[in-house]
């Protein structure tokens, strides 16, 4: 039934998903270099959950013919982008040779297309990696506190990657890389939204020295139960780290629907694939009405294609199995 809705399986067209409207990047097309999260990281707020192993270890997981095939194919269609991301389920900089998904991104689409690349800043020390990045146009780095034991408390990561590592890589790239660079903060009731806190973040952005800062607040179901600070505490942090701090708005918010593939469906699919969502979050994100998605979610849980589960007393769907590639 998935394919007589036109609905294509994660094998089939597996790095790709999207254009999504996307807070900061407009029309977004996802990039999602792994098929199963796998990540550095196990942070508290993961809208996927706990790492169910951390590694720093490298490694191929993108066969590079089939990205690049999927790629022209997705431009046949000439959907509207504004930006390719390179994010997904986990650390993109842990697949090797990034700079080479990056050039085949730039030259399949003749430089038409800005490439973003949204990392957890873990590997950034590392020259290598930095190398990788080089011909992306944006990145946007998290460092989700400048106080080493909120560092580790929030983001669990593998004990070979220390906070002084991290900054370390941040300032080594941003001496080396040429383009944009926005920097993400995750802030977190009671954990990192104190004076003391945005006093070591306003240090460590001296440091940094980031075009922006985009201060983002826990909105998807998380791995562990976090909440957003009040706005008094995030308006303080805001003014302590500095003029290029801001929480970034919904760009994507009021975009009609027209502007998407027809398919709704498909984009449901590739869009509650990386992130559980409620109907509410999918009438938004996809610019139409709370019913019209409503009817899409039963048509998809009628063919088994999706589940509810509960999260935060809210009902939300996610994909019935993850396939592997
Ligand atoms: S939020 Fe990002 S960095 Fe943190 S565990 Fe999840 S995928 Fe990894």
């Amino acid at each position: 039934m998935g394919e007589s809705l036109g609905i294509k399986k994660r094998g089939d067209m597996g790095y790709f998903y999207g254009p999504v409207p996307s807070r900061r990047l407009g029309f977004s097309l996802g990039v999602d270099l792994m098929s199963e999260k796998t990540c550095s990281f196990s942070c508290i707020y993961c809208q996927l959950g706990f790492s169910k192993k951390r590694t720093t270890r490298r490694f191929e997981c993108v066969n590079l013919n089939s990205f690049k095939h999927e790629f022209k194919e997705i431009l046949k269609h000439k959907k509207h982008i504004d930006y390719v991301t390179i994010s997904g389920s986990g650390e993109p900089t842990l697949h090797k040779n990034l700079d080479k998904i990056i050039s085949a991104i730039k030259t399949i689409s003749h430089n038409k297309y800005q490439v973003c690349v949204i990392t957890n800043s873990s590997l950034l020390y590392r020259r290598q990696v930095r190398q990788e990045l080089k011909q992306a146009d944006l990145i946007i780095p998290s460092l989700d506190s400048a106080v080493p034991a909120t560092f580790r408390k929030i983001n669990r990561p593998c004990k070979s990657i220390q906070f002084e590592k991290v900054l370390t890589g941040l300032t080594a790239l941003r001496k080396e890389f040429k383009g944009k660079i926005w920097l993400e903060v995750m802030l977190l009731k009671g954990i990192n939204d104190s004076l003391r806190e945005a006093q070591a973040m306003q240090k460590a952005v001296n440091l940094i020295k980031p075009d922006r800062i985009h201060l983002n607040l826990p909105v998807r179901p998380p791995a562990k139960k976090v909440l957003s600070p009040s706005k008094k505490n995030i308006e303080r942090f805001r003014k302590v780290v500095g003029d290029t701090a801001s929480v970034p708005f919904n760009r994507g918010k009021n975009i009609e629907l027209k502007r998407f593939d027809p398919n709704l469906a498909e984009q449901i699919l590739s869009y509650i694939a990386r992130r559980p969502a409620t109907v509410k979050d999918l009438a938004s994100v996809f610019g139409c009405g709370v019913k019209k998605i409503e009817n899409f979610l039963l048509l998809l849980l009628h063919n088994c294609r999706i589940r509810e589960i509960i999260r935060g007393k809210k009902k939300h769907y996610i994909l019935n199995d993850k396939r592997k590639r």
